[in-house]
């Protein structure tokens, strides 16, 4: 069988290529040894923001008193929290194949495999092998959860991210190793539904690729939650040979032996790259990343690579932005490279973190002369009407040019808020300009505006 476009992996980047190789005019298949909809939509973005919305409505529920309600016997029940979120992902994954008959794309199940020639063997759950070519193959297989030799997963004490939305029981007691985003999302979750739960971050700081303002509030939050961090610190090695789990921390001060009932290991992914024909057809990899270009192209002609298994950052925004461009520019379109450097980045926790461009640091280690604006939500009416005053937004700006080089914001909702700022960096927007872009009041977003204005020494509300 012979197709335009053959795809290996249905996830944010495989599926979404699809759609718009099918919309370009090709012919379309997508090879996939799962679910449809990848990581993002089964075990990835889509269940833990259900979890993470249980655990809003929970904690609301918790504190019901201070918006002048009253509401008794209030509990949760694990279990159906689980079930939701498993229900969620199951939703999104058959919207997935409802898209892929919509836009007359072939779903093929089964393992993909490249071969010379631009073919792709598919092994079904029967073992049994077909043959498909194309003339454009891309692989999109992604990744999962890296296991560290000191903290091998057995899947029950040891967790990684799928046992870890899926737990049959809620732990009494949990580590979290790693605070990045994945970490700290499972870390606010367990501690809403009544965990108690311990970080334990390598680095200096808690989500350490983030501000170290933003880093610096997201700490307080959790220990005012409950959450016990400690930063500097790695797990050496666990013990699961009792009831639960002891785990040996290196700290600067020496060694400590944390107990707990499981111990989700989130130190990143670890791509798909193995077993797929990569080197039968002789494409590079390099540190775990197929290599390619500007348009995922890889150093095979007729192979491309995108998504998680590339190099970048490993986000469902961005895997669907770079097979887009990849199909685009494979139908000869006049397509623009990504800018890499106006990627946002999101944490549902509570608070939300979300931010795009060079952080302070990074903006001074590049040389910039600086506009540092900050505004913080105590002083928004709408945060203060909300009851969820805690967090900031913080603006860079170059001062010659006045070129927006970074936004960093903590607090509530504050993901939804992002865009602002991507979309302003991208048009090249000055900060005078977002001055005069009259913000709504009273909502969260005025805060943007305020914390450009505290830049340029305009800020009203402090
Ligand atoms: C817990 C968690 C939360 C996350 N939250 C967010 C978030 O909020 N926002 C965000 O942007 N990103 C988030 N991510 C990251 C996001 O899920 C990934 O960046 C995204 O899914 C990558 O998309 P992809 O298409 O490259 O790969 P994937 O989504 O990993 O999809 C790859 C697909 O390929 C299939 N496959 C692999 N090998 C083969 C083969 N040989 N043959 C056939 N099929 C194959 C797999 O079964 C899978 O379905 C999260 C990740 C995790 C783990």
């Amino acid at each position: 069988m012979k197709y335009d476009v053959l795809i290996i992996g249905s996830g944010p980047g495989g599926y979404v290529t699809a759609i718009r190789a099918s919309q370009l005019g090709f012919k379309t298949a997508v090879v996939e040894k799962e679910n449809l909809g990848g990581i993002c939509l089964n075990w990835g973005c889509i269940p833990t923001k259900a979890l993470l919305k249980s655990a809003q409505v929970y904690d609301y529920l918790k504190h019901v008193d201070e918006y002048g309600l009253k509401a008794e016997a209030i509990d949760k029940d694990f279990e159906a929290v689980i079930k939701r979120s498993r229900g969620v992902a199951e939703g999104m994954s058959k919207g997935v194949q409802f898209l892929m008959k919509k836009n007359k794309i072939d779903i093929i199940d089964g393992f993909g495999k490249v071969k010379a020639g631009k073919k792709v063997d598919v092994t079904d759950k029967d073992g049994k092998v077909t043959e498909y070519s194309a003339d454009h193959i891309i692989i999109a297989t992604g990744a999962r959860s890296r296991e560290l030799p000191s903290l091998p997963q057995d899947g029950k004490k040891v967790i990684g991210y799928r046992e870890a939305m899926s737990l049959p029981k809620q732990p009494k007691s949990m580590i979290v190793v790693g605070s990045g985003a994945i970490g700290v999302e499972f870390a606010h979750f367990y501690n809403s539904m009544g965990t108690d739960v311990t970080v334990v971050e390598f680095m200096p700081t808690i989500v350490p690729v983030e501000d170290k303002d933003v880093s610096k509030q997201m700490e307080r939050s959790f220990k005012k939650a409950g959450i016990k961090v400690m930063t500097s610190s790695s797990v050496e090695s666990v013990d699961t040979s009792g009831d639960g789990v002891k785990a040996t921390v290196k700290t600067k001060k020496g060694e400590e032996v944390l107990e707990a009932d499981i111990v989700l290991s989130a130190v990143g992914i670890k791509t798909n790259i193995e077993n797929i024909g990569l080197e039968d057809v002789g494409i590079i990899t390099d540190r775990d990343k197929i290599l390619v270009n500007d348009w995922y192209q890889t150093n095979i002609p007729g192979y491309y690579a995108i998504g998680d298994v590339t190099p970048g950052p490993a986000l469902a925004h961005v895997a669907s932005a770079e097979g887009i461009t990849c199909v685009e520019k494979i139908a000869g379109l006049h397509t623009e490279a990504i800018d890499y450097g106006n990627i946002p980045g999101c944490t549902y926790a509570t608070p939300e973190i979300a931010s795009v461009g060079l952080t302070e640091e990074q903006a001074k280690e590049k040389g910039y002369e600086l506009k540092v604006g900050k505004f913080p939500f105590s002083a928004s009416g709408k945060a203060k009407a909300a009851g969820t005053p805690d967090g900031f937004v913080k603006v860079i700006f170059d001062a010659k040019y006045g070129e927006w080089l970074g936004c960093h914001m903590i607090g509530a909702g504050v993901t939804d808020m992002i865009a602002e700022a991507v979309l302003g960096r991208k048009l090249e927007t000055t900060g005078h300009e977002v001055l005069k872009a009259i913000h709504p009041h009273p909502t969260m977003s005025e805060a943007v505006m305020e914390a450009v204005a505290d830049a340029y020494d305009e800020v009203i509300h402090l």
